[in-house]
């Protein structure tokens, strides 16, 4: 493991679990469901926690253990949790913490699947819920009750990339014993680190710009250590684990992210400021645009913009549909955090299980595009999405 006194980008390269015994450079993938045990006291004393040491992968195993520590030092968190998509977090982290009686306080603006276990899941099991409304915090309050146990917020938000100001938040939650969970999968922990501003756990759909080129499914949860081992007795039992396949290309990919969004940042910000010199363009959105309605919040809690834009093609749903089929190079896929662009349209994809007004409160309009700024070079970028938009007029 890489000592503390290094760079975090130096700490992300050199933090893995120990090489085996051929001294391999890089981790090999550990494709073992169970580990043998010298003797029967030692498989007691690992089995009880005693040791250290592996015993079934549906707990854990060797390259989760790496993609996790690599997790803690990003996030600046004391432990962590994998999962086998960023739903399987989110579903274990909100079943795992809360009971019947509970109630959970949560941003409107959520990732729709979110929305789905909170509207239909926990109710099931007598856990209520309440949505504030609006940026301002001091609204919010309103929000929560005595039984609140539980606050979960989307800071940018997907895909109208609306701000929560998690320190103020933060505070809120605190003086009620609140647990203050922030999903952080737009921002990533190179733009972001919640923890840092007073959350207490943190949650990725890790398919996104943490694998950064779109080849595996996965979810991270890191954080406090006395809630993320409430989480693991949970999940152990429970069994979302996410492959060893996954995690060793998950753990490689995180060696190259700080370079990765460096880039991503920088070509959002250069789209984003073109897309605003366009009259067919109602209303880019990016978070460290001066023009974005939280910009001095975004300066305030992020280090940068982000990989993803959205903008508000004048002529709506129609024009959107005729901008996408435009696309030259850009891809139309329903993911996003690749190096690949990539272009979607919310309202008739990822958000359409959600009612009219449910999508107009996330800030969702019929004509809203979300482009997920790739690693190409920016001017073609640029290029591509500039000729679809006047071939779509
Ligand atoms: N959270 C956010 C912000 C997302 O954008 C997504 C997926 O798009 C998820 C969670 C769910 O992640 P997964 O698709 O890995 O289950």
């Amino acid at each position: 493991m890489s000592e503390n006194k290094h760079h975090l980008e130096t700490r992300i390269i050199r933090t893995r679990v120990p090489s085996s015994v051929h001294n391999e450079q890089v981790t090999p993938i550990y494709v073992s469901s169970g580990f043998n045990f010298e003797s029967a006291e030692m498989a007691r004393a690992v089995y009880a926690g005693e040791e250290p040491g592996y015993v079934y992968s549906r707990w854990k195993n060797p390259n989760n253990d790496e993609l996790i520590s690599r997790m803690c030092i990003l996030e600046g968190a004391e432990a962590g949790l994998t999962a086998a998509s960023g739903m399987a977090a989110m579903y274990t982290l909100l079943t795992g913490l809360l009971s019947s009686g509970d109630h959970v306080v949560a941003a409107r603006a959520l990732f729709s699947a979110t929305n789905q276990i909170i509207d239909n899941t926990l109710p099931r099991w007598g856990i209520s819920h309440s949505y504030f409304e609006g940026p301002e915090p001091e609204t919010w309050e309103a929000a929560f009750t005595p039984q609140t146990r539980l606050c979960i917020v989307e800071s940018p938000s997907n895909p109208a990339l609306s701000l929560v100001d998690i320190g103020r938040l933060a505070e809120l939650c605190r003086a009620r014993d609140v647990v203050l969970v922030v999903d952080n999968t737009f921002a990533t922990p190179i733009v972001q680190q919640p923890l840092a501003l007073g959350a207490h756990l943190v949650v990725h759909s890790t398919t996104k710009f943490l694998d950064g080129q779109g080849r595996t499914i996965g979810g991270v949860i890191v954080g406090e250590e006395p809630l993320i081992e409430e989480l693991f007795n949970f999940s152990r039992s429970t069994g979302p684990t996410l492959s060893s396949f996954n995690a060793w290309i998950l753990s490689l990919s995180l060696e190259l992210l700080p370079l990765r969004m460096e880039r991503h940042c920088a070509n959002a910000l250069a789209l984003a400021t073109r897309l605003q010199e366009r009259s067919d363009i109602a209303n880019v959105l990016y978070p460290y645009l001066p023009s974005h309605p939280q910009y001095a919040l975004a300066r305030k809690q992020m280090k940068a913009g982000g990989g993803i834009v959205t903008f508000e093609i004048a002529g709506g749903v129609e024009r959107g549909r005729r901008f996408l089929n435009a696309l030259q190079m850009c891809d139309i896929v329903t993911n996003l955090g690749d190096a690949r662009t990539i272009a979607t349209h919310p309202a008739s994809t990822t958000h359409s299980k959600l009612s009219e007004e449910q999508r107009l409160a996330a800030g969702i309009t019929a004509g809203l595009v979300r482009v997920s700024v790739g690693l190409e070079h920016v001017d073609d970028i640029i290029d591509d999405i500039e000729q679809a938009l006047d071939e779509s007029i």
